[in-house]
């Protein structure tokens, strides 16, 4: 029989009250036999997510040398879960070897990583199911990359003979043995890396929400839902900002050709969006899938006569950045001018300074500009590469809308457009955007 594999996120194991509308879902379908939970998230809004409870305790214990007072409100959060559930489940004891560990250990990934492994303790007992601890199964290389060869044979033999199981998202156990977190919202990378290794026939990634939105609703009012994208549009629009599933977890699925849903744990009749290797452009009815932003990027523009016939310019520029530990996130070019943009938060005063310094010492540009406040706005859609005039309808609507566009970069694969256009113009830019090709 095919196998499913759930994840379920932060609101999604909120209360007691949803992961028993959770283990409703699980148990309506026989396929859906491995589960992976985040740590409790935000009840309502101006509520605290378990994780960053959990970072506020590595913080007492940093300062103080005990975490008591933060982990007074972890315990709170799961003593009220566990009554809400009305399971016979000693989390008492569970919650005192947490604290005890944390304190002992005084790591910031161990102790972030606790959100999930009690609340995985918690689903499995209301499943079940087998609990199987991630610093078991998932492990990372030397460098800090995830070791997916390592970790599919250790979840395979785990889950051999298993009928149901559920894992802690979030983490997994580095080269030394000690507990490593992947970045925040990393769940999402846990459950298709459990998806992967048993080549489940679906990855389904139940959140808040009923699927992808073509952009962001709190720019542009009750956007049209994606129902396909593919593994690359979907990473092109989440890499932009569209925070629905963490942009890496496209990897591991991708390259086993699992599709990824997306559904609503407070509304599991809708369809969500599913995620698969290809989607012809007539699937959605549209020339663009998605629209995607993010402010606050620097621009340093560099100009010099000849540059293209000048060898290694662009090597030796890129160098100083490398040199710097800065990690560019886009350079178009013409023939005498190259730009480097540039994630603001990266590159504070004194490092930005020290890096003009330097490629005026290694390039001599004729010319020299930075260019702050950016904001970087996709427009992706495969069916862009096949349909002629897309780039003359974009920068139309831009131009009608009255926004001067800073820097245009055209991805290679023609999946996607990215304009840098002032922060100020951002949402006005989206919502011109949008207009052109979905109203
Ligand atoms: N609990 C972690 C976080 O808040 C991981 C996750 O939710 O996926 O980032």
């Amino acid at each position: 029989m095919a196998v499913k594999v759930c994840k379920f996120g932060g609101t999604s194991m909120a209360d007691g009250n949803v992961i028993n509308g959770v283990k409703k879902i699980i148990e309506s379908d026989p396929q859906r036999r491995f589960v992976v939970v985040s740590a409790p998230g935000k009840r309502y809004s101006g509520d605290t997510k378990v994780t960053d409870l959990l970072y506020k305790c590595y913080e007492e214990l940093i300062h103080s040398g005990s975490c008591k007072t933060s982990f007074g409100a972890v315990r709170a959060r799961f003593n009220s879960i566990v009554r809400e559930l009305n399971i016979d489940f000693d989390i008492s004891t569970l919650l005192d070897e947490t604290e005890k560990l944390i304190e002992e250990k005084k790591s910031e990934d161990f102790t972030a990583s606790r959100g999930e492994y009690l609340c995985a303790r918690i689903v499995a007992e209301v499943l079940d199911a087998k609990f199987i601890d991630s610093t078991d199964t998932v492990f990372f290389k030397e460098d800090g990359s995830f070791d997916g060869e390592k970790s599919y044979k250790a979840i395979s033999s785990a889950l051999n003979g298993v009928p149901r199981a559920v894992f802690p998202g979030f983490y997994g156990q580095d080269t030394d043995g000690n507990v490593k977190t992947f970045s925040r919202g990393g769940s999402d990378i846990s459950g298709a890396i459990i998806a992967r290794a048993v080549n489940a026939s679906v990855y389904e990634n139940w959140t808040d929400v009923s699927g992808f939105l073509a952009c962001d609703p709190r720019i542009v009012e009750n956007p049209k839902r994606i129902k396909t994208i593919s593994y690359k549009e979907l990473r092109e629009l989440s890499y932009m900002g569209a925070n629905v599933l963490h942009s890496d977890s496209i990897f591991p699925v991708s390259k086993a050709n699992i599709p990824i849903q997306i559904k609503n744990t407070f509304r599991p009749q809708d369809d969500g969006t599913a995620i698969v290797p290809i989607t012809r452009y007539t699937l959605s009815g549209s020339t663009v899938t998605g629209v995607a932003g993010k402010k606050n990027f620097t621009v340093i523009f560099i100009e010099k006569s000849h540059m293209n016939a000048e060898v290694g310019f662009i090597c030796k520029v890129l160098g100083i950045l490398v040199e710097a530990g800065i990690s560019v996130e886009h350079i178009p070019s013409g023939i005498d001018t190259m730009s480097l943009v540039i994630e603001s938060s990266h590159l504070p005063a004194d490092k930005l300074q020290t890096v003009l310094e330097e490629i005026k010492k290694a390039v001599a540009p004729d010319f020299i500009r930075v260019i702050e406040d950016i904001a970087l706005i996709a427009t992706v859609g495969h069916g862009m590469s096949s349909s002629v005039g897309t780039s003359a309808r974009l920068f139309n609507a831009i131009a009608s809308a009255n926004i001067n566009i800073k820097m245009i970069d055209q991805g290679s694969s023609e999946l996607n457009i990215i304009v840098g256009v002032k922060n100020d113009d951002y949402e006005k830019c989206i919502r011109a955007i949008y207009r052109e090709f979905f109203r």
